[in-house]
């Protein structure tokens, strides 16, 4: 499964027979290689985060899909690298956009350090969460994960023991907590959420390889967090209390250019011990409580 290093955009890859994939060409320091859009059947099939609107990976969509038909175009999310071309598909197709909600409206967004969102994805019909979509040999059951964004929906495959993370779990980085829609309590909350399905054995995630054992590595991911939390206390018992500097310490080693990401993300963790009570906000700078 890990040996597919020569990954090109626009050509399917099958993960499992009931599973392929094709890379958008949207590589960034964001999204890694780019966004894979997922194919999930064979004679009926549904599509899974469609991804952005580019022609040239709609045209491999379809070319993937050919006689098959399109039963629903399915979006984790709605981040402009997800499902802004779920629209075009839906128009070439006819397929309905059944999915995650569309995205909450939020007057002061701040700065998005992360892919913005995608104010034109209107579903036809929301997968909230435990509802389940069925094709010729498959189903898909939404898990709802917020955190990430507030609409994050995995999307579990019972037939391939799999689950498709979209942005929640990914193969190559952790993922971006941006506030105000991003929220670390949730994200833990999804990241628990996924622990208590032994019944999984891969992640098929929107940016980077398949993740085998995948407990473990959410396992791993879990302690990640709280080591960061950790590290943010100890930087607040140093009176180090503003954001930059809490990255450029915590965040040395990692490139320059995902800093203000890395900030959204101390800021996400800020404002957690904050609601436990453990931190206090004076404008833009922190300190620990009492
Ligand atoms: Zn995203």
């Amino acid at each position: 499964m890990h040996a597919m290093t020569d990954q090109r955009p626009g050509i399917a890859q099958t993960q499992h027979p009931l599973v392929r994939r094709v890379l958008a060409p949207n590589p960034s320091a964001f999204t890694y290689k780019g966004t894979q859009t997922y194919l999930v059947g064979t004679r009926e099939v549904a599509v899974i985060d469609p991804g952005p609107d580019m022609p040239a990976h709609i045209d491999a969509i379809v070319a993937a899909i050919g006689d098959a038909k399109l039963k629903a175009i399915v979006c984790t999310h709605t981040h402009r690298d997800h499902s802004p071309a779920a629209a075009e598909l839906k128009a070439r197709t006819g397929a309905p956009i059944i999915g995650c909600a569309p995205p909450v409206a939020i007057d002061d967004a701040g700065p998005r350090a992360d892919a913005s969102f995608d104010r034109s994805y209107t579903p036809d019909d929301v997968m909230t969460d435990g509802r389940t979509l069925t094709g010729d040999g498959w189903t898909l059951e939404a898990i709802d994960t917020p955190g990430h964004t507030s609409n994050h929906v995995c999307y579990a495959l019972p037939e391939a023991q799999a689950v498709f993370t979209g942005d929640h779990v990914m193969g190559w980085s952790t993922t971006v907590i941006a506030p105000p829609d991003g929220d670390m309590a949730a994200y833990m909350a999804s990241l628990d959420r996924l622990m208590n399905r032994p019944q999984d054995v891969i992640y098929h995630p929107a940016h980077g390889e398949p993740i085998e054992r995948p407990h473990r590595f959410v396992r791993g991911l879990i302690g990640h967090r709280k080591q960061r939390e950790g590290q943010i206390l100890r930087l607040l018992e140093k009176n180090t209390g503003h954001i930059p500097a809490m990255v450029a310490q915590m965040y040395a080693g990692v490139d320059a250019r995902l800093h203000d990401a890395a900030g959204l993300s101390v800021l996400a963790h800020l404002i957690d011990l904050r609601l436990r009570g453990i931190v206090r906000q004076d404008r833009d700078q922190w300190s620990l409580a009492a």
